[in-house]
């Protein structure tokens, strides 16, 4: 079951395998929050300084691919390691410039999530998110991630 607790350890397994050489330089919490359509997650520095991943609710079901959750968690986890929302210093002055994000999970060996990703938001995200909200369909950004 996607709970909490999976989200964190997620999130601590990714850290440990994929992410070794970025320093957690503050404390990281990650959260199951919303279930907006045009974005899968986003990252935050809180006011306390800690730093907040957040991954859209609906991701936590069970037909969703984990490989969603995985490429969320990284995109964010890129944003973390060029020193947006968390203590690294900042090494761009926008967080997606020139595919930037792109670049480094590529890098990291993400390619493979981003292909899940792409086929994901192109043939089952709008109808999965319609069933789940129960929301009738409307125009939409074309902005994915925070
Ligand atoms: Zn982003």
């Amino acid at each position: 079951m996607r709970d909490q607790q999976w989200l964190i350890d997620r999130l601590d397994h990714m850290w440990m395998l994929l992410f070794p050489d970025i320093e957690r330089k503050n404390t990281v919490v990650i959260r199951w929050k919303g279930k907006w359509k045009n974005k899968f997650g986003h990252i935050k520095m809180l006011k306390n300084k800690d730093t907040e991943i957040v991954v859209n609710a609906l991701l936590a079901h069970e037909e969703v691919p984990e490989g969603m959750i995985d490429a969320t968690i990284a995109h964010e986890l890129v944003h973390y390691m060029h020193g947006f929302q968390s203590p690294h210093p900042r090494l761009y002055k926008h967080p997606h410039a020139g595919g930037i994000v792109t670049r480094e999970l590529k890098r990291r060996g993400f390619g493979h999530v981003l292909v899940v990703e792409r086929e994901f938001l192109k043939n089952d995200w709008y109808k999965l998110h319609r069933e789940l909200t129960g929301q009738k369909p409307r125009s939409f950004l074309q902005k994915f991630f925070g």
